[in-house]
């Protein structure tokens, strides 16, 4: 089971096991962000993920965005997930 929760505007999935090892980390991340998309309205110029205002053609579809989550989810002890963007919501 996977919790989700909001973080100053951010998603995040907090993996259920909460300690890691250092032997965890040969097989599994602790965190893995997911840059859902590059797309952004604001297309600042300071915008660390370069944003533009159209989506990347190469961006995941919704399809494609949940079987990664789910495999993510996967590993014997999920990794936080972190989606972000550009403008993921
Ligand atoms: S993601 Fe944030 S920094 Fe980047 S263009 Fe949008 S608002 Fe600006």
């Amino acid at each position: 089971m996977v919790r989700i929760e909001r973080q100053q505007g951010t998603k995040v999935m907090q993996p259920t096991i909460a300690s890691y090892t250092a032997d965890d980390f040969n097989t599994q991340p602790l965190m893995l962000y997911y840059e859902v998309t590059q797309a952004c309205d604001l297309v600042c110029k300071h915008c660390r993920a370069s944003a533009q205002e159209q989506s990347h053609p190469d961006e995941l579809t919704t399809e494609l965005s949940r079987a990664l989550i789910e495999q993510a989810a996967t590993f014997p002890r999920p990794p936080i997930l972190v989606m972000t963007g550009g403008d993921p919501l």
